[in-house]
């Protein structure tokens, strides 16, 4: 067996295709354009990039966006004031806090002071708990975005087994949340499991998100499984790969991702799909 690929590229070209041309319906309803704020602190080169990725799709879409750089020695105060001015700014919609943060900011008291309707990347607990008990408004965009991949599949989840491997705020915990509520059976898996292979092998699904280069094997994979490779990782030839062995996985399994072009643009047309939600929130649109 050869999987068949789900192609996080042309899936989210497809996804900024919609969100472009209502965006063009809400401009001729007299409505603004969606507003997104992305907040950068420090000079990290990896969040540099996804920051100006990130910017860039909101052009493309149409979307007014602005950057707020802080210097990496910024204090927490001057972080929550920012926040605060854009929580009460009336063109913003989405602020998105670009993560890690240095380590004089505490990460949460961040998150939690974004308004729950401006949180565009769903990690503020009100928007978890709301997930959690299944009411969701806005959800956490990488496990979004796989939900929207696995459903261009067409396979049916209900009953599904699904193995998520990693039990992060923003990847295993939230993805969980989705696989339950689509009906799956699912177990979340962590560097303290036992059995991690076995309990792969009997999964119809399996969702890496460990941060660990080719960490899932071939033959961990059950004839006929969905992988999801949520990974991202840098080999030292410089090279992006994800947290699957690709090849040999994808020689068992229906359907996988790639890295790069799998769950990584998924996540930002996530990021765009959210970001017009809110301001549909914002003007009761
Ligand atoms: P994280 O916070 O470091 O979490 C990693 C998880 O993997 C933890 O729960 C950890 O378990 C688990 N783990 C580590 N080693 C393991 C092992 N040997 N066996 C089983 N579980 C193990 O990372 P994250 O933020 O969730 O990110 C995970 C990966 O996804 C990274 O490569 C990141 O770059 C990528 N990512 C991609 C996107 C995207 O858009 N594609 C978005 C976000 C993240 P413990 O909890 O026990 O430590």
């Amino acid at each position: 067996m050869s999987a068949q690929i789900l192609d996080g590229k042309v899936i989210s070209s497809e996804i900024k295709q919609e969100i472009k041309s209502n965006v063009g319906t809400r401009l001729a309803q007299g409505l603004r354009r969606p507003g997104l704020a992305v907040v950068l602190v420090g000079e990290n080169p990896a969040s540099q990039v996804y920051v100006r990725s990130k910017r860039r799709s909101c052009e493309e879409v149409g979307f007014y966006s602005e950057l707020h750089e802080l210097a990496g020695d910024a204090s927490q105060g001057e972080l929550l004031n920012l926040i605060d001015s854009l929580n009460a700014k009336e063109a913003i919609d989405g602020i998105l806090v670009q993560l890690p943060l240095p380590e004089q900011i505490d990460e949460e008291a961040v998150i939690e002071r974004i308004l729950p309707t401006k949180d565009v990347d769903g990690f503020h607990p009100y928007n978890v708990g709301r997930l959690s008990l299944r009411m969701p408004i806005l959800r956490p965009c990488t496990p979004k975005g796989v939900m929207t991949m696995l459903a261009r599949t067409g396979v049916d989840l209900v009953g599904k087994d699904a193995v998520i491997i990693g039990q992060s705020n923003i990847v295993g915990r939230p993805m969980a949340l989705e696989l339950l509520a689509a009906r799956c059976t699912i177990t979340v898996c962590h560097s303290k499991t036992k059995d991690l292979e076995g309990k792969c092998r009997n999964a119809d699904i399996v969702v890496a998100g460990v941060g660990r280069a080719n960490f899932v094997q071939g033959d961990w994979i059950k004839p006929g499984a969905i992988v999801i490779d949520v990974g991202i990782n840098r080999l030292e030839s410089g090279k992006l790969c994800g947290d699957v062995d690709f090849e040999a996985c994808k020689a068992k399994a229906a359907w996988i991702t790639p890295v790069p072009g799998g769950v990584g643009p998924m996540t930002i047309a996530t990021l765009l799909e959210n970001t017009l939600q809110a301001a549909e929130l914002h003007s009761n649109v």
